[in-house]
Formats: structure tokens, C-alpha cells, sequence
């Protein structure tokens, strides 16, 4: 009997995952991703705040799995997937055995294109260089100009949406506006220098305990961050934002982390989504009417305790583990066993000696909640040379306030724009 070929979709966290633990089985894998790299998308903000290089969170896929002699990689586009004829449409059509489809989620602009058109978002590794070019550019900019008004324009930064990365990337741009830019621009006045956070539910962090929330966001006022509560964006143009409450808020850099939704790969395999475009699946993680096709990570709707499961890394590599232990027991003649997800808590950092954890129902905050967030991000960050360097970075920032990659470097028109295209589709 010839071994079965097992078909990855997304070389993230989910697939990645999926694919490590199938390097021992009886098969053939091979792991699809439009991109050769694998990224560690929680210190994504770091890149986009000149803090860490992109070759520090990313490993090319290649690398990664270079080891498991079961398994094969290739970069290329999924572009649909017939479930009837189990073949996955990329370049060429690509036959299955069983399938893993671990394609994640895209910047959610809740259909309006305007937002789309003029907000920046920070998914990609694309998107992180994207904005660190754009933000260091409006300071080149605002010294340029002798109009106070675009000055002030150019020098708010506006982030929609207060979740894990809207607060971070906040925490990061007001350190890095007030210890670092000052020296880059003696002559320039950063008065008028804001950073606004807008929510529009009435707190940050929703998904934390209330009284983490409510710490963090007391730490981002202490920091200089405007806080908006309550408020939506509803409109977007060149010049600015306007709120719900017709609020005008003029600004040169809107910054998209309001929500994610699902890749549009999902609707390849369903066409019945949940929330968000996520794609339904069973206990098993098996797509209904489909036994040989698992959909895992930020892509699958799984309800546990009456809840769908978040959207986080932990979620996407558990499930990862379990497609594969699935996979080997249904070639092996058994039957795929329900997932059950071990919460491993959440995490955010507001930026220097400030964390907030919540491990069930132990919640730290300060700066020994810092202290667990640089641990558990340094244990998932892969290579020991990327730990070490990272470590470094995150020392010489610390001692010195300093974020070394201010680089404004040519970028192509980024993973923006090809998630907006995406969503047109
Ligand atoms: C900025 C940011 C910060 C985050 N911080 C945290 C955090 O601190 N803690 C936490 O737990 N979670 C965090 N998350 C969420 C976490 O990254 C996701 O939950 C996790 O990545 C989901 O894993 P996944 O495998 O489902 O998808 P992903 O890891 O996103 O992988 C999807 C893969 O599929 C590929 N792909 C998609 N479509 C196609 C296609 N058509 N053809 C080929 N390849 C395709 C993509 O290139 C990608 O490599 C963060 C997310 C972001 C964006």
C-alpha cells in the first residue's frame, strides 16, 4: 500500500505545527504557503517599531523542516480547493489523501473599502516595514513642512482598535516618540506629537479580565497614548478619520488592528461560515461531509463551553498536533478523536517593565507579568541564534532606549494591499 499524501495549507503556526508532528508518520506531506517564511506574528509590532529585523522572527519554511525526509514544501498560491476531486488548485493541481488547511486570518475592514484604501495593517511582515518606513517618513516629512497644520497632521498616528495589538504597537510608538525620535530630530517640536487609540467598546483589552484592562489602559495614559473609548471609525480618507459621533480626527497614519476575519480559502470549504467567515467544523476538527479534510487554527469555528475558540497561537498549534495525530489514526484504519483545547492564558505587554497575564483565574500585572511575557516569547521564537538575538535587542533597548532599525527602506506595495484585493474577491 503506498503511503498517504497529506496536503498542509499554511505554513503558520497551525501547519507548521501540523507538519512537525507528521514527520514520523507513514506518509507523504507536503506544506503549501504563498510565502517561503514562517513568522512569529506576537512581536510583528516589534519590527514595525524598529525594535527587532524581520530576519528575527522569520525562518524560511524550508529551513524549518529541512530535517523530516516525509516532507515537502512549496511556495506557491492556493487559489481553490475541490473537495469532490480532493485536489487543492495552486499553480498546478495538487491531489490529496487528507488535507490540513491551516490558511489563518486577514485584516477584517468590515467591507468599508475606504478604510481599507486608507489604513495601514499589521498582519504581515510586509505590513510591519510598510508602517516602520511610513512612521519614521512622517517625521522626515513634518520637519520639511511650514505648514503647522500638516505639521500636526503628519505627527498623529491614530491605531483602531484597542485589542493585544492595537495596545502594544501603541505602548511602542510612544516610546519610541519620546526616548528615541527627539534625538533623531533636535530641531523638530514634538508637542504636537500624538498617538490616539481608539475602541469602540467602552474598554481595552475586551478580551482580558476588566481589571487588566483597566491597568493597561491607565499605563497607556501615564505613556501619553489618547485613549477613545466607545467610539468608532466610520469613515477614512487621505487626510484623516472621522468617528462615529462625527468627530474629526486629521492624521497621516491610520493604523487598521480594529479585527481580523477568516482567509478567504474558507470559502473554498463551506457555504455556510460562522462569525467572521470561519469555517464551521466538528469536534474532530473535520470539515462536515468531508472526513478527510481538517480545517485548523484561526480558519475553524469550534465551540468549546458555548464559546468559539479565540483566535490565538496556542489554539492553532494544539489543533495542528491533533490534525496530525488524526491523520495517522484514520490512515491507520482508526477514528479521529474530538479536540479539546488546554487554555495556556493570554498575554499583552504595554510596552518597558509593563505586562498584563491572565492564566485562568491568576492575573498578573506590572512588571512581573513583563518579565512572563519576555519568557514565553523568547521559548517561541524559533533558532537559538533569533533567541539570542532578539534577547540582545530586547537588552540594549532596555539599558540604552534604543530601537536600532529605523531604517526607511523601499517596500512594495505590502500584504495591505493584497489582503484588500483578497476581500474583493
Ligand atoms: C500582529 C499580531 C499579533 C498577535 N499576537 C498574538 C499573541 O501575542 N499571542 C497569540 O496567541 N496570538 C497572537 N496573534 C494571533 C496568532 O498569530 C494567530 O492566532 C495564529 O497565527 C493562527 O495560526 P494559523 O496557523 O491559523 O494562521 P497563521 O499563523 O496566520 O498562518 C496562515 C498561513 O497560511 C498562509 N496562507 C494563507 N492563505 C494562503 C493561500 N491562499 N495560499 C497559500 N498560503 C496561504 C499564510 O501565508 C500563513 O503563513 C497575533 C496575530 C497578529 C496578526
Amino acid at each position: 500500500m503506498t503511503a498517504p499524501r497529506v496536503v498542509i495549507v499554511g505554513a503558520g503556526f497551525g501547519g507548521l505545527s501540523a507538519a512537525r508532528a507528521l514527520r514520523r508518520a507513514d506518509a507523504e506531506v507536503l506544506v503549501i504557503d504563498r510565502y517561503n517564511y514562517h513568522f512569529f506574528q506576537p512581536l510583528l509590532y516589534q519590527v514595525a517599531s524598529g525594535l527587532l529585523d524581520p530576519a528575527e522572527i522569520a525562518h524560511p519554511v524550508r529551513s524549518i523542516l529541512r530535517g523530516q525526509r516525509n516532507t515537502d514544501v512549496r511556495m506557491d498560491e492556493v487559489r481553490g480547493i475541490d473537495l469532490h476531486r480532493q485536489v487543492v488548485r495552486c499553480s498546478t493541481d495538487i491531489p490529496y489523501d487528507y488535507l490540513i488547511v491551516a490558511a489563518g486570518a486577514v485584516t477584517n475592514h468590515f467591507g468599508n473599502q475606504d478604510i481599507a484604501a486608507h489604513t495601514m495593517g499589521l498582519k504581515g511582515l510586509s505590513d510591519a516595514l510598510a508602517l516602520r518606513a511610513h512612521v519614521l517618513e512622517r517625521f522626515e516629512r513634518a520637519t520639511e513642512t511650514t505648514d503647522e497644520r500638516e505639521r500636526r497632521r503628519l505627527l498623529t498616528f491614530v491605531i483602531a482598535g484597542a485589542g493585544p495589538t492595537g495596545i502594544e504597537y501603541a505602548g511602542a510608538l510612544s516610546e519610541l516618540f519620546v526616548h528615541l525620535l527627539p534625538k533623531d530630530f533636535p530641531r523638530l517640536d514634538f508637542a504636537p506629537v500624538r498617538v490616539v487609540l481608539i475602541e469602540g467598546r467602552n474598554r481595552v483589552l475586551e478580551t482580558f479580565h476588566p481589571r487588566l484592562g483597566s491597568m493597561a489602559a491607565g499605563v497607556l495614559r501615564r505613556r501619553g497614548v489618547e485613549l477613545v473609548l466607545g467610539r468608532t471609525v466610520t469613515e477614512a480618507d487621505a487626510a484623516g478619520i472621522t468617528l462615529d459621533d462625527g468627530t474629526r480626527v486629521d492624521a497621516a497614519t491610520v493604523i487598521w488592528t480594529a479585527g481580523v476575519c477568516a482567509s478567504p480559502v474558507g470559502k473554498q470549504l463551506t457555504e455556510l461560515p460562522a462569525r467572521f467567515g470561519r469555517v464551521p467544523v466538528r469536534s474532530t476538527l473535520q470539515l462536515p461531509g468531508h472526513d478527510e479534510v481538517q480545517v485548523i487554527g484561526d480558519l475553524a469555528e469550534l465551540e468549546e463551553n458555548g464559546e468559539p475558540l479565540p483566535m490565538l497561537a496556542p489554539v492553532a498549534i494544539q489543533q495542528g498536533e491533533h490534525a496530525a495525530a488524526n491523520v495517522i489514526a484514520m490512515s491507520g484504519g482508526g477514528a479521529p478523536t474530538p479536540f479539546r483545547y488546554h487554555d495556556k492564558g493570554t498575554m499583552a505587554t504595554v510596552g518597558r517593565n509593563y505586562a498584563v497575564v491572565q492564566l485562568g483565574r491568576i492575573r498578573v500585572a506590572g512588571f512581573v507579568g513583563w518579565l512572563m511575557w519576555l519568557v514565553v516569547h523568547l521559548t517561541y521564537i524559533i533558532s537559538f541564534r533569533s533567541k539570542a538575538v532578539v534577547l540582545i535587542n530586547w537588552a540594549w533597548n532596555y539599558i540604552f532606549y534604543d530601537r536600532p532599525v529605523r531604517l526607511i527602506t523601499e517596500v512594495g506595495p505590502g500584504r495591505a494591499a493584497e489582503q484588500q484585493t483578497e476581500e474583493q474577491r
